[in-house]
C-alpha cells in the first residue's frame, strides 16, 4: 500500500450555514462564563486564576449529614469527580479525563480536574484547591493517581505530601506504567486505598483512553440516522447538531470525524460542534472513486477543524478560498485500517464514523472494519417519522455485512424530538 502526501493549498474553516448574527451569538456564548455547557470557559478561569478553581463548583460545600454509610458517600463524592472531568470534554486527548475532590469531615474542601494533555492532573488542581484542609482529607480520584514522573510530577506523591488520610480510586489505570502502581506507593506510604467505585462510570467516561491505551487503535464509532419504519436516512434530526443536541457533543468528544466527501459537497459545509469552547475534531473526508474534482465550500470565519482528504486517485480539491494548507492522503485502497494508522500517527485516539452522503464511500471502510473488529461503538438516531420510500437506500455495506453482531448494553436516550440509541460492539 503507497502513502503519498500531497499539500495542497487550504482554506479557513467555519461553521456551516452561518448568519452573521448566529456568528455573533456563538462568539457571544463562547466568551460567556456563565455558560453552563461552557467547560472551556473553565478551563480559561483555571489557567487565570488557581484560586479560581472554585468558582466552577469547588466552593460549594456539600454536607452529606452523618457519614455512617461511607459507601454511599463514596459514591456521590466519586460521581461528582466524573462530572468535574467531564468538563474538559473532548480536550485531554491522548490523556484521560480525570476529576477530583477532597472531602474533610462531610464537606468538599478541594476540586479540580485535568483540563489538557501537558497541564498538570486533576489531583494537583483539587490539593491545591484545599491547601492545608488536604491534611487527613479522603481524596477521591475517578482514575488512579499516577506513580510516573511524565509531564507532570507524579500525584503520588502530591497526595502522600498533602498527608491525605484516605484515597477512593474509581478504576485502576489501564496504562501499563501506571497500572496499580499509584495504588501501591500510596499503600506503602499507609494510606487507606478503596478502589472500584462508581466503576462504570468511570470506565465509560474514559471509554476511547482505555481501548486506545489497551489495543493501541483508536476507538471508533459508527453513527447514523433511521426513521421509525427502519430505513436509512441521510438526514440529521431537528435540533440535534445545535448545541447540547447529541451530534454536536458527538463531534465535540471525538478526535476525528469519517466523512463522505459528497456529504460535504451536498450541503456545502463540514459538521462542526456547536458547544461552547468545543476543541473541533479532525475532519477526514473519503473521496473515493472521485472523478471529478472535490469542491471544498468557501468557508469564512476563524479556523475550527483541519480537514484531511483520503482519496484512491490524486483527487484535485478546488476552493472557493484559498489559504493554507489541505492533507491529501493518496491510498490504493482506502479501508479503515489505514485510516486509523494515520489517526495514531497524529495522536488521535478517537473517530466518529459518520454515516452520510454517499454510502457507498464507506463500503470498504465498514467491512473492513467489522471483520477486523475496528468498530467498537454504535449510535443511531431514530427520527420520529415514516421514511415514504421503500427502504432500498439502506447503505448497501450494512446489507452485505452477513455476520451477526450482539450489541451490547443497548441504551436509548433523547436528543430534541429523536431517539438515540447507543450500543457496543
Ligand atoms: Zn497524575
Amino acid at each position: 500500500m503507497q502513502v503519498q502526501r500531497l499539500s495542497l493549498p487550504s482554506y479557513t474553516l467555519t461553521p456551516p450555514n452561518v448568519s452573521p448574527s448566529q456568528q455573533l451569538s456563538s462568539k457571544i456564548l463562547k466568551l460567556n462564563p456563565n455558560s453552563k455547557s461552557g467547560f472551556c470557559d473553565s478551563l480559561k478561569m483555571v489557567f487565570k486564576s488557581p484560586t479560581g478553581l472554585r468558582s466552577h463548583g469547588g466552593s460549594v460545600g456539600v454536607m452529606c449529614g452523618v457519614a455512617q454509610q461511607e459507601d454511599t458517600d463514596d459514591g456521590f463524592y466519586m460521581r461528582r469527580c466524573v462530572e468535574l472531568a467531564r468538563k474538559a470534554i473532548g480536550c485531554t486527548s491522548p490523556n484521560p479525563m480525570v476529576g477530583c475532590v477532597i472531602v474533610k469531615d462531610g464537606k468538599v474542601v478541594g476540586e479540580g480536574f485535568h483540563p489538557k494533555a501537558g497541564q498538570p492532573h486533576a489531583e494537583v488542581f483539587a490539593l491545591r484547591d484545599a491547601g492545608d484542609l488536604a491534611e487527613n482529607a479522603t481524596a477521591y480520584v475517578s482514575l488512579e493517581p499516577c506513580n510516573h514522573y511524565g509531564r507532570t510530577p507524579p500525584c503520588s506523591e502530591a497526595l502522600i505530601k498533602a498527608k491525605v488520610k484516605r484515597v477512593v480510586v474509581g478504576m485502576v489505570d489501564p496504562n501499563p506504567i501506571v497500572a496499580s502502581k499509584g495504588l501501591d506507593r500510596l499503600r506503602d506510604a499507609g494510606i487507606e486505598v478503596t478502589t472500584g467505585v462508581e466503576e462504570e462510570s468511570c470506565k465509560r467516561l474514559n471509554e476511547a483512553y482505555i481501548h486506545h491505551m489497551l489495543t493501541g487503535n483508536p476507538f471508533v464509532t459508527m453513527r447514523y440516522s433511521m426513521s421509525v419504519n427502519g430505513h436509512f436516512l441521510d438526514q440529521l434530526g431537528e435540533g440535534v447538531a445545535k448545541s447540547g443536541g447529541y451530534y454536536s457533543q458527538l463531534l465535540q468528544e471525538y478526535d476525528a470525524i469519517i466523512l463522505s466527501s459528497s456529504s460535504i459537497i451536498e450541503n456545502a459545509s463540514i459538521p462542526v460542534s456547536q458547544e461552547a469552547g468545543a476543541n473541533q475534531p479532525v475532519q477526514i473526508i473519503i473521496a473515493r472513486n472521485s472523478s471529478s474534482p472535490i469542491q471544498i465550500p468557501a468557508l469564512t470565519m476563524e479556523p475550527i477543524g483541519k480537514p484531511i482528504i483520503f482519496s484512491d486517485k490524486e483527487t484535485t480539491v478546488e476552493l472557493e478560498r484559498a489559504h493554507t494548507g489541505i492533507e491529501t492522503v493518496v491510498l490504493d485502497q482506502i479501508n479503515l485500517e489505514a485510516i486509523l494508522e494515520f489517526c495514531n500517527s497524529q495522536g488521535l485516539c478517537s473517530a466518529l464514523l459518520d454515516l452520510k452522503g454517499n454510502i457507498g464511500d464507506f463500503e470498504e471502510l465498514l467491512q473492513d472494519g467489522i471483520a477486523k473488529n475496528l468498530l467498537q461503538k454504535i449510535v443511531i438516531e431514530v427520527l420520529p417519522l415514516w421514511d415514504a420510500n421503500d427502504g432500498g437506500n439502506f447503505p448497501i455495506a450494512l446489507k452485505s455485512l452477513r455476520k451477526r453482531l450482539e450489541v451490547k448494553n443497548l441504551k436509548p436516550k433523547v436528543s430534541s424530538e429523536n431517539v438515540v440509541l447507543e450500543g457496543y460492539l
